[in-house]
């Protein structure tokens, strides 16, 4: 049953209304979601829920009907996001396991973490104990195995998962692995869900081979009753009377279980195929359906794998599928995950004071805004944000210290560029920009609860946001687009009204931190709308690791040619420009700043020599920053 505690509840009462659970014979887990904190508990007893109602503090009391409890989304609305070190599996992310199907030597291990490592996987995987259907083929290195798995990931900076086969082996892999697989064949093994679940480590939970969904998630509950909360569930193919490929891949589990369940959920292409030519079809096809990553086996050679070559992709064709991953990913407004070395290095710091401003970024808007939303699919769920008022004050918040970055939107792909960034970054001299990150854009309509597309008259929202809606506004005759400050803000407001016949157009985060409806979704005219977005910190604080992008300015004097002959620096230095913008400089009408992003060759020494050249020809050159992007 799911218990809701009134928002106001101290901590005695929580303690009371725990024991007195916990003495009736439930195991209780505490989840603290965006808009209420909630008890689950479960056990085999029965109660009068009357008992629980009239507990100081309780708000109400709900049952959980489906026969999985704790891992059933009734119980948790939010999704899990499953850590793993520093890797995140749920979410707006993309998380990409990636390894041989086992470990055969060290020298393959190696290779092929390198190999997976380069091409963007976040986790290795390589089993170490292999199931095999027959008892004449190769079983495994077992703990050797383990032991080099363990090395070649941290040659490389990976986490990595294997194969759990027995209960024997929970204590001896804990030392080895970051992440139990349970397999196939043992999806329905509950003694060996119940020991691996009293590690409370995450674990990966591949679908039976002819398991019904609602088995998969009673095993799932299995590990959860036994205290492990991150299971990362896998679709790996079922049986079926089609016999052309492996197993028949059911994508329709993905949309299935988040209906059902609040787990992330990962498809394994390798095993739902057996043919390597059918993985990367499938794998995209897997991230189109919404899932939430992959696990794919990889070989340096799996012309002489010793389990599942025929099924093992090449390194380069793992490397091809990540970059399609990649372009496919924000489409459906996601990102694919990264180790976050790429980041500004004092994200990560370690000292404690800075640690905790660095945790805190600023943006403008209220919650559920768009830039927000690009904060947490840039640095990760677990920073704070925090909203200020104008673009002006997120600039001021970062250059005072309250916040350690800030995230401003510097151009729409349909709308164009947002100078006034790009102006402010001119008149912050102490702020540089540190990354760059792209979000796509999807407008929905947004009403308050109960309220219909027809009845809809007033939709509030910013100019942009109703720009970029114009045919749908236009479709509805009744509808009349009135601007906002922003998209929103609009939202709340909406809240305030709690009229029926108002509406605001904005993304569904908003709608879903107002507790909003979503009347409709996906309004804006181009589905192929983005908005790119720069990571901005204090200059004297700014690190980066191997930079790909830089941004900088200039001005020219008015003379014929000015600007060419700088461009023609950049052309002869092999530069990419991918945008210029000219700006009008405050104080000198009609004379102009010039705005340039460009891509950094292998080499950045090119790009200094260059900058030399162009600072001899132009006057008030700035390095806005370099950084780094995922092409
Ligand atoms: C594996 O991942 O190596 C494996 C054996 O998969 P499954 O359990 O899905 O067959
Ligand atoms: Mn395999």
């Amino acid at each position: 049953m799911i218990i809701i505690l009134k928002q106001d509840i101290n901590s005695r009462d929580k303690e009371y209304i725990q024991n007195f659970l916990k003495n009736q014979g439930f195991k209780v887990r505490e989840i603290i979601g965006d808009q209420e904190t909630i008890f689950g508990a479960v056990g085999r007893i029965s109660i009068d829920f009357r008992k629980i109602e009239i507990l100081p503090g309780v708000s109400r009391v709900i049952p959980i009907s489906k026969p999985y409890k704790l891992a059933s989304r009734e119980l948790k609305k939010e999704n899990t996001i499953v850590p793993v070190g520093r890797v995140k599996i749920g979410g707006n992310r993309v998380a990409v396991i990636a390894g041989p199907c086992a470990v055969e030597s060290r020298e393959q291990m190696f290779k092929a973490a390198k190999a997976v490592r380069e091409s963007g996987a976040v986790m290795l995987r390589g089993g170490a104990f292999k199931p095999r259907t027959s008892p004449y083929s190769f079983q495994g290195m077992g703990e050797e195995g383990l032991k080099i798995l363990k090395e070649a990931g941290e040659s490389v900076g990976l986490p990595v998962v294997s194969e759990i086969v027995g209960t024997q082996y929970v204590d001896m892999m804990k030392e080895y692995v970051d992440v139990y697989q349970i397999g196939a064949r043992n999806m329905q093994n509950f003694e060996l869900l119940k020991a691996v679940g009293t590690k409370g480590m995450p674990v990966v939970l591949k679908r039976g081979l002819s398991a019904t969904i609602e088995e998969w998630l009673m095993a799932a509950e299995y590990l959860m009753a036994h205290g492990s909360d991150n299971i990362i569930l896998c679709e790996r193919g079922i049986r079926t009377f089609e016999t052309y490929t492996r197993n028949t891949l059911d994508l329709s589990a993905i949309p299935v279980i988040q209906k059902l369940s609040h787990l992330p959920i990962i498809v394994d292409p390798s095993h739902a195929t057996g043919l390597r030519a059918k993985v990367a079809p499938m794998a995209l096809a897997a991230i189109a359906a919404g899932a939430d990553g992959l696990i794919v086996e990889v070989h340096p050679d799996p012309d002489n794998a010793l389990s599942d070559g025929p099924q093992s992709l090449y390194p380069e064709e793992f490397e091809k599928l990540m970059r399609d991953l990649q372009a496919l990913s924000p489409v459906i407004g996601k990102e694919i995950e990264r180790i976050p070395e790429n980041r500004p290095i004092n994200v990560r710091s370690t000292d404690k004071a800075v640690d905790y401003i660095d945790k805190n970024i600023a943006f403008q808007g209220v919650s559920g805004a768009y830039s927000e939303k690009a904060i947490h699919s840039y640095f990760g769920d677990d920073v704070t944000t925090s909203p200020q008022t104008e673009f002006k004050d997120v600039f001021e918040s970062v250059l005072q210290g309250e916040t350690a970055f800030g995230v401003v939107p510097v151009e729409n792909s349909l709308a164009g560029t947002i100078n006034e960034n790009i102006d402010l970054l001119l008149r912050y001299p102490d702020i540089s920009v540190v990354g760059e990150h792209k979000l796509r854009i999807v407008h929905n309509l947004i009403g308050v609860p109960g309220s219909s597309l027809e009845g809809i008259r007033k939709v509030y929202s910013h100019p942009q946001g109703l720009a970029q809606c114009a045919d749908f506004i236009e479709k509805h005759k009744n509808m009349e687009g009135i601007p906002f400050y922003d998209t929103a803000g609009a939202v709340a407001y909406l809240k305030k009204l709690n009229d029926p016949s108002c509406g605001a157009i904005a993304g569904k985060e908003a709608a879903r931190v107002y507790d909003m409806h979503i009347i409709k979704e996906s309004i804006e005219t181009n589905p192929r709308n983005y908005t790119k977005f720069f990571i901005i910190t204090r200059t004297d604080k700014a690190k980066f690791e191997d930079p790909n992008r830089a941004a900088f300015v200039f001005s020219t004097p008015d003379k014929p040619g000015a600007l060419f002959s700088c461009l023609k620096i950049l052309a002869d230095s092999g530069i990419n420009m991918n945008k210029l913008e000219s700006r009008p400089i405050q104080g000198k009408p009609w004379q102009y700043m010039f705005f340039l992003s460009v891509d950094l060759p292998g080499e950045s020494k090119a790009f200094d020599a260059a900058l030399i050249q162009i600072g001899n020809i132009s006057e008030d050159l700035r390095v806005l920053g370099k950084y780094r992007v995922e092409q």
